[in-house]
């Protein structure tokens, strides 16, 4: 039977790299969803031709639905209509490449639904992990990380002994634009620069997240849930390649690697045809042009978004989602020119600090957790932009 997928993000940096991927395996496309770029989405429809098509924004539903009138295409609009593609019938797998929180509830439904879940959306898991690993366990829904460190680490754990000869995970960083800079440097950082990746190409915000190096630490958080690992057993090494893309030391001191050219394709298609492993068009690495390495430590002290996340993830309770809600406003606002490359920071600290973790047990708790640090980094925000 050939896989059946869904691709929620679709319009997105990975949704598009993943339809690709299905592409060239010739996978079924069952259902896609973007947020309002209807020229895109409907591309992508007469392509594919899923049963659904998803568009978040509310105003471009009823254009979408006329220009794919012809093809008998469902298209759904709203936040129910994201839920309603996450959980379709007759689909494997279910790709979650929207970014944000906005892709915790139909995360749940898919995993409710008994998918195997492709996991791209961190943010869900920095704010609900516990509550999306305990589902999944509850529904038999197997996660596969797609953020290329997960897969790395996943796969460097395939096959291997107990979690106790774990000694520590080995997650890889770029360093982003800005490595070996100083906070006066930081200072005048414009959008045009943060929006540079010396690697990747990505989403915004994640470009974003990896200037401030927030991206790190949220993926620190991401891997104690998915690998069911404390924090002190996670250690930060920059690498500047992006070639080795993480790694497991065990208790003998071997450290088992992956490593591969930084192109998503990859991991993403893996997270598609695990335990399989099929040809791919990514270039492969090659070692006799006389390929090098290098590692270093993280500067916690220039980068301190990466330090309030790692202070979060030692905390129990609300604290990740309060610190992925008030990241996801200040990179917002640094995104429309609205403050500046260090007020990101200083936006989540201070919300961190006004908002004290509570018990994170249920969905509400972190919805409302979500939501008080929303409305709080804003005011925070305009009251930094006032200051300036
Ligand atoms: P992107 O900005 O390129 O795409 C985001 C997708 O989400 C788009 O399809 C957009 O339409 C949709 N979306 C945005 N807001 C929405 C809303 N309110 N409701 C519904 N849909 C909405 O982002 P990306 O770079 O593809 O990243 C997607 C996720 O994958 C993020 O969580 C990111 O951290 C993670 N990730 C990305 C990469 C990468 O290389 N791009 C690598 C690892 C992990
Ligand atoms: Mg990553």
């Amino acid at each position: 039977m050939r896989q059946r997928i869904v691709v929620l993000g679709s319009t997105g940096s990975i949704g598009k790299q993943t339809l690709d991927v299905a592409a060239s395996l010739g996978l079924t496309v069952r259902a896609i969803t973007g947020n309002r770029n209807v020229d895109l989405l409907e591309q992508q429809a007469r392509q594919f031709l899923p049963a659904l098509v998803a568009v978040a924004d509310e105003a471009a539903v009823v254009q979408l639905a006329n220009r794919l009138k012809d093809t008998g295409i469902r298209v759904l609009g709203g936040p129910d209509g994201l839920v309603e593609a996450a959980s379709m019938p007759e689909v494997d797998t279910v790709v979650t490449a929207v970014v944000g929180m906005v892709g915790l509830r139909p995360t749940l439904a898919a995993i409710e639904a008994g998918r195997r879940i492709a996991l791209a959306n961190k943010e869900t898991l920095v704010c609900a992990g516990e509550l999306v690993m305990k589902a999944a366990k509850r529904h038999g829904a197997e996660i596969i990380p797609v953020d290329s460190e997960h897969s790395a680490i996943f796969q460097s754990l395939l096959g291997q002994g107990k979690q106790s000869e774990v000694k520590r995970l080995l997650l890889t960083a770029s360093g982003g634009p800005f490595f070996g800079a100083t906070r006066e440097t930081l200072q005048t950082v414009t959008k045009a620069q943060a929006l540079q990746h010396p690697n990747w190409s990505m989403g915004a915000k994640i470009t974003v997240d990896s200037a401030t190096m927030m991206n790190k630490g949220l993926e620190l958080i991401e891997a104690m849930h998915l690998f069911q690992v404390p924090p002190e057993k996670i250690s930060i090494v920059v690498h500047r390649e992006s070639i080795v893309h993480s790694m497991v030391e065990y208790a003998d001191g071997s450290v088992i690697a992956q490593l591969g050219v930084p192109d998503m394709r990859l991991p993403i298609q893996y997270a598609l045809t695990y335990p399989a492993r099929l040809p791919s068009p990514v270039q492969q690495l090659n070692f006799a042009d006389g390929l090098s390495m290098t590692f270093t430590k993280p500067d916690f002290d220039t980068f301190g978004c990466l330090r309030l996340a790692c202070e979060a993830a030692g905390q129990e309770g609300t604290a990740c989602a309060v610190l992925n809600a008030a990241n996801e406003v200040a990179v917002a606002c640094f995104l429309n020119e609205a403050c500046s490359f260090l007020d990101v920071e200083k936006i989540v600290q201070k919300t961190m600090e006004e908002i004290p973790s509570q018990p994170a047990d249920t969905l509400e708790a972190i919805l409302k957790a979500d939501d008080l640090a929303r409305k709080t980094a804003c005011r925070i925000a305009a009251e930094e932009s006032c200051r300036t």
